[in-house]
Parts: C-alpha cells; structure tokens; sequence
C-alpha cells in the first residue's frame, strides 16, 4: 500500500471515517495490478462492482423504504472518493447510485416498488442511461431518436452513441421525442424519459455495437430498429423528459466531481512518495523546488476544488438550487485532478509511460471529465450566462 498524504488536512476532521475505511479495506482487493490486466483487455471490471454491490455501497442514495442505506449524496461522493484514492475507477458501475434518481423522483409508486428494492440489493442492474447522439452531440433538444406510440407501446427508432455499460446492464433510462421539436411550444419540451429493458429489447429492435476508446469504459453505440417499449415504462409525464434528465445532473456532477477529488489525491500521493524515493545528482528529486512546487500546487488546487464539492453537496442536500455550484465543482474538480496527473507524470519521469506504475491508466481516466458528462465549455458558458448575466451564445 501507498503512503496516503492526501486526506483531509490536519485542520478538517475526515467526513464519513468508517465509510472511507471500509471502502478503502473492500479496494485493498483490486489493487493496480486487477485495473492494469482489465484495461488491457478492455474487459469489465465484474469482480469490483460485485464487491461493491454486496457491501450496500451502489445502494447508497435508495431511501431506506426501497432497501437502500439512504445516505446522503456527501456520503455517496466519500465512497466514490476513496475508490478513486485507491487507483481504482468508479466509473464502471458509478450509474447505478443515481441513475435510479429518475424512477424515485418521477417514476409511478408501482415503478418504484417494482425496481428500487430490486436495484437496492443489486439483482436489477440500472447502470445505463441514454442521452447522446451523433448529430446533436452537446445539443441534446436536437435529438433524433423517436418514439411514436402505438396502442400501449411507443416504438422507438435513432441512434445513440457512447453509451455507457448497456452490455452491463438490465435496464436504461432512455431520453427520447415524442413531439418534434418544431412543433413543441419550446424546444426543451417534447422529449420523454423511457425505461428500456435491455435484456428484452436486445436483438428485438435494439443493436448494441461497443466504441473502443483510449480508456476501459464500456461505452457503446446504440441503433433502434422499431424497438417496441412498453408505455407503462415510460417515466414521468410526456414530454417532460429533459427536464426530469435535468434533475439528475447536479447529484451526478458532483459524484463525477468526487471521483475527480479522489483521482487528484491518488495521483498527488503517488507523486509525493515517487519524489521523496528517486534519488538523482545524488538527493531525492522531491529536495527540488522545480519538483516541489507543481506538487504543492495541485495539492492547494485539489483542496480549493474539495471545498467546491463540499458546499455543492450541501446545497444539494439542503434542497437549495444548486446548479452553478455543481457545475463549478465539477469544473474545478476534473481541472485539479488533471493538473495533479499531468504533474504526477512529469514527476515520474520516463516511469510515468511505464503501464505498472499505474500512472498512466490514471492519466487516460481522468481527461474524460473534461468532456463528459459534460464539457467545460458548456459549463463555463452556463456560469457566465445563468451566474453572471451575460447574453447566451446558443
Ligand atoms: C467514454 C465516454 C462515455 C460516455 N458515456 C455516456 C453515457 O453513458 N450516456 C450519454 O448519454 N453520453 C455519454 N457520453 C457522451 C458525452 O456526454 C458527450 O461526449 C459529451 O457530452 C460531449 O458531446 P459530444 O461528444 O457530442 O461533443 P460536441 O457536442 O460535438 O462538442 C465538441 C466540442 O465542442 C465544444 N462545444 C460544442 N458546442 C459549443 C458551444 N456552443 N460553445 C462552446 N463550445 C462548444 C464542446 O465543449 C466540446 O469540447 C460519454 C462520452 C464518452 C467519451
């Protein structure tokens, strides 16, 4: 095990302790060497996430009345934390904790009887979530994926690109039209949220094709050929589906901005004992201040960002707005955590391409949250037009 120098400072007592603890005791099992062999591979990481269902974690944000702990979304960014301060990545099964968001906040009462328990003890898997498609990219009021309905099924035909983990997934929340937009009274309306049961919808409509991309993420492409979805899996009213997606977005902001923080503190620990071993012109490369400083630095930007994730979660958990600051957690966050792996690499040396040192399989991991679940651009252009006023570019 690596030394940790990167928890909480002296001044801040650690949130969650026995949370943390028993994360970190549960990722002692899957150390570099399990990632390493599965990125290589591009295989999915079954052992993990089992571990994870098992102890209760993925079931942190289900209410008590469903099965689940019923932890606050603080509690669930502390678990996605540590897995990521132990080099480990969330990001495999980090949709089951709040893609269900959608059922328990707009789903029917027989909806949320019939799949959160079931998600809760993890023998449904809802780990998907459909948004993105190639022509509407960002944009998502220009999607094309339709459904029309017909008697007591909607029939959905499009495409959707990198969608995540449908191979590893009972179920997906898919955002569909069901009015055009031209003819919605505006263009965030005429979309509906519909929950697609991939074991069925498999080779009856649905053709599920995975993207190989430069990270292990599972992520796939998705063409619907006359996919027939019943209509009482439709979530919600319709044609309130983006606002309910909406919804979803700051909790999972900030659970992306959590796994940010907790790449940001793998890679700074990592740097931290690297420097303090590797001996050159006779020291240790850390007695430098030009290999110092950038450590030091994205420490102090790794903090700043925290504190960011902290009061954004409060907010939330206050049932305050909280969209700029989920935004901007978000935001600092990813930034901090790949300053902190560019610094990690740059400290390493020629070591740092080296794949058993781990770094760079971090490194790779952490530039997507720079542009997903959402682009900085997009981010930086809410804050300036919702925060600050100015006038909107799109
Ligand atoms: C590994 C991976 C997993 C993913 N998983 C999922 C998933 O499970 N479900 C899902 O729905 N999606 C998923 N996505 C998609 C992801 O959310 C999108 O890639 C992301 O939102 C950006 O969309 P895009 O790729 O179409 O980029 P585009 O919209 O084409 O944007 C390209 C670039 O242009 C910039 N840009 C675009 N418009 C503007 C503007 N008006 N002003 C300034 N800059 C602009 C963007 O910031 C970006 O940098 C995943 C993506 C990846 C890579």
């Amino acid at each position: 095990m690596e030394q940790r120098q990167t928890g909480q400072t002296a001044a801040a007592e650690e949130s969650f302790p026995e949370i943390r603890e028993a994360v970190r005791i549960l990722c002692r099992a899957f150390p570099g060497e399990y990632w390493r062999e599965l990125d290589a591979a591009r295989a999915y990481p079954t052992a993990f996430v089992q571990a994870l269902t098992e102890s209760g974690f993925l079931a942190a944000l289900i209410p008590d009345q469903y099965g689940g702990s019923g932890l606050s979304l603080s509690a669930a960014g502390a678990i996605l934390e540590e897995i990521h301060h132990s080099g480990g990545n969330g990001a495999a099964c980090h949709a089951q904790m709040y893609t269900m968001g959608t059922i328990l906040r707009h789903g029917s009462a027989e909806q949320k009887a019939a799949y959160l328990p079931a998600i809760a003890k993890g023998d449904l898997r809802l780990q998907a979530f459909g948004v993105t498609e190639p022509t509407s990219g960002t944009d998502t009021t220009r999607i094309r994926t339709t459904a029309v309905r017909d008697g007591d099924h909607y029939v959905v035909n499009g495409q959707k690109v990198f969608i995540s983990r449908t191979e590893h997934s009972d179920l997906m929340v898919l955002l569909v039209r069901t009015t055009p937009r031209e003819a919605a009274a505006r263009r965030t309306d005429g979309m509906t949220v519909l929950l697609v049961d991939l074991r069925e919808a498999r080779g009856n409509g649905l053709t599920i094709r995975p993207i190989r991309t430069m990270i292990n993420h599972a992520t796939t492409e998705l063409f619907f050929d006359d996919l027939r979805v019943p209509v009482a899996n439709r979530i919600g009213e319709e044609g309130r589906g983006f606002h309910y997606i909406l919804d979803g977005m700051n909790a999972e902001r900030i659970l992306i901005a959590s796994e940010c923080i907790g790449d940001a503190r793998w890679f700074i620990d990592k740097s931290v004992t690297y420097a303090k071993e590797r001996e050159v012109f006779g020291r240790p490369i850390g007695q430098n201040q030009g290999v110092q400083f950038p450590i030091a630095r994205v420490h102090v930007q790794t903090q700043a960002a925290a504190l960011m994730v902290q009061q954004a979660a409060a907010l939330f958990e206050a049932g305050q707005p909280c969209g700029t600051e989920a935004n901007m957690a978000k935001m600092l966050a990813s930034e901090a955590s790949w300053a902190a792996a560019d610094t990690c690499l740059q400290t390493h040396g020629g070591y740092g391409f080296a794949e058993e040192y781990d770094v760079e399989r971090k490194f790779r991991e952490t530039r997507l949250y720079q542009v997903a679940p959402i682009s900085t651009n997009l981010i930086l252009s809410h804050v300036a037009t919702h925060a600050l006023g100015l006038p909107r570019s799109f």
